[in-house]
């Protein structure tokens, strides 16, 4: 018996890598430029970006965060104040030099050239992240305890000069929000780390149905000039890892290097301490890999830019504006009563006259697709289906039961892709105690995680990381108090566990 023919070629089991990138392509997206290593984000693509930006939004106003805007380009001399920060980026950066252009005309071809002229005294770096520049603002700003908590949101673009690139998942520039906050005490600014850490597995969960592992990162691991790193780690369906956001607690390091300065309650002169915390556009690319199947995208209701896709069946002309009038209707009702999460619903005619719109919408990851035909406008009905069903799975249904019950279906897709998610992770995480099992797993093609005791040194995590391309994905915060077993590598007694796996 062949394969079912799938919409997306090769399949995931064929070539996950390949099939990822051929997702982006048939849902419409995203493209590689001609700008290394940067994409042109689509529509299609951009949309889900604006719903991951308003949930985001709305869970930093409640916890009492405000936004603000600074410089793209950051002077070279506030990235050399903190040592561990500018080598960690080092290589990353991509440096403005000149600021201006010359058009020089070349005699043989006759074409104008420009040349960069102008060289900047001082060269400025394109922010790879925020936290000298603002830190240099919070200088400024904070002086007495009385200025503290400064709790600061940023929506920008940033460029890390990646080797390897790839859409969504690591880009040149991408996009993301960073906070940058300062607090008085540690335990504050810990607090807050932890805070919103815990707000970036919450809304992984709700509106991108992704299952998080939040836990902290090892030494090797950190941002560069951080004390401590959390991170939520994400499985996808080739059960590599990604790391969908990190929330760092900066201790003193930045404001001391910055003069992030204020008077204490007791009149004597103390730091600041500081955190920052980001997600960025990879959450899209986690998302495909997570959810997505080989008819294409899927995407979880909350973060679809149309989530119910209605498609007109007109065979015949006489029939053809009784169904159109019946579709819009439909719609019409959809978006005035009903609301998903407190937000009236994202309704689409395809009144489009092209061949295989169904299956556009399928590539499209569009949660619901109704198909309503000359027929089912008589009897009140209509065609439903649904991307967490197979391709061909049809439901005929009441109408009034439909808008009844529309909130609930979208709501149960969002589960059943949690549901999913969550239990294929489960599956393929492995409680590992001993260094033989441990290195034969890796042998494997498209190894899981390994859950593993661990007291290990940092000279001993990067052996293992290197001889596997492997790396503690994170040291799980639910897991930080286990029963004492023997440390993998150590031997040593440890009541601590270790999360390993390959990433992207
Ligand atoms: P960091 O400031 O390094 O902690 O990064 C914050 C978050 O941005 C990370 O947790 C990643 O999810 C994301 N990120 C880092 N580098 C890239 C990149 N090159 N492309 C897309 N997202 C990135």
């Amino acid at each position: 018996m062949s394969a079912p023919k799938t919409a997306i070629t090769p399949t995931r089991a064929d070539d996950f890598p390949e099939w990822y990138q051929q997702v982006i392509k048939a849902a419409d997206m995203a493209e590689n430029s001609e700008t290394r290593g940067c994409m042109v984000i689509k529509p299609w693509g951009y949309g889900i970006w604006e719903l991951i930006q308003q949930g985001l939004d709305r869970r930093f106003k409640e916890t009492g965060h405000q936004n603000a805007y600074f410089p793209l380009l950051i002077p070279l001399s506030y990235l050399e104040k903190e040592a561990e920060h500018a080598e960690g980026f080092a290589t990353e950066c991509a440096v403005v030099t000149h600021h201006r252009l010359e058009a020089v005309k070349d005699e043989e071809t006759g074409k104008t050239k420009m040349i960069p002229t102008g060289e900047l005294a001082e060269p400025y770096v394109i922010r790879p992240t925020s936290e000298t520049i603002i830190g240099a603002a919070f200088s400024r700003w904070v002086q007495s305890y009385r200025d503290l908590p400064l709790l600061i949101n940023q929506w920008a673009n940033v460029m890390r000069w990646e080797m390897r690139p790839r859409m969504f998942l690591r880009t040149a520039e991408f996009l993301w929000q960073e906070g940058h906050t300062a607090h008085e005490t540690a335990e504050e600014a810990i607090e807050e780390t932890r805070k919103m850490h815990k707000v970036y597995a919450d809304f992984l969960r709700d509106h991108l149905a992704i299952p998080v592992i939040p836990g902290e990162k090892t030494e090797n691991e950190r941002f560069p000039g951080a004390d401590m790193t959390l991170t939520v780690e994400a499985m996808v369906q080739d059960k590599k890892a990604i790391q969908a956001g990190t929330s760092h607690y900066l201790g003193t390091n930045f404001s001391k290097a910055q003069d992030i300065s204020f008077t204490g309650r007791e009149g004597s002169v103390e730091h600041a301490h500081t955190t920052s915390w980001g997600v960025s556009t990879r959450l899209i690319g986690t998302l495909i890999m997570a959810h997505s199947d080989d008819d294409g995208l899927v995407l979880p209701p909350r973060v679809a830019t149309q989530q119910i896709v209605i498609i007109p069946i007109t065979p015949k002309e006489d029939t053809r504006d009784a169904v159109l009038a019946s579709c819009h209707a439909l719609a019409t009702t959809l978006r005035k009563d009903c609301k998903f999460h407190g937000e009236p619903l994202r309704v689409l005619v395809d009144e489009r006259d092209v061949k295989g719109k169904k299956w556009e919408w399928v590539k499209k990851g569009a949660p619901l697709r109704i198909e309503i035909g000359p027929r089912d406008v008589e009897s009140r009905k209509l065609c439903l289906q649904r991307r967490d069903k197979p391709s061909n799975d049809k439901e005929f249904v009441d109408k009034e039961d439909f808008l009844r019950n529309v909130t609930d279906i979208l709501q149960e897709i969002h589960d059943n892709l949690l549901n999913a998610a969550t239990a294929f992770r489960d599956e393929n995480i492995v409680e590992c105690s001993d260094l033989e099992s441990f290195h034969k797993h890796w042998k494997q093609d498209n190894p899981g995680w390994l859950l593993t005791p661990w007291c290990g040194s940092s000279a001993e995590e990067d052996a293992l990381s290197k001889e596997h391309k492997i790396t503690v994905r994170c040291l799980p915060l639910d897991k930080q108090d286990e029963p004492e077993q023997a440390c993998l590598v150590t031997g040593k007694p440890t009541k601590l566990r270790a999360l390993w796996g390959r990433s992207y």
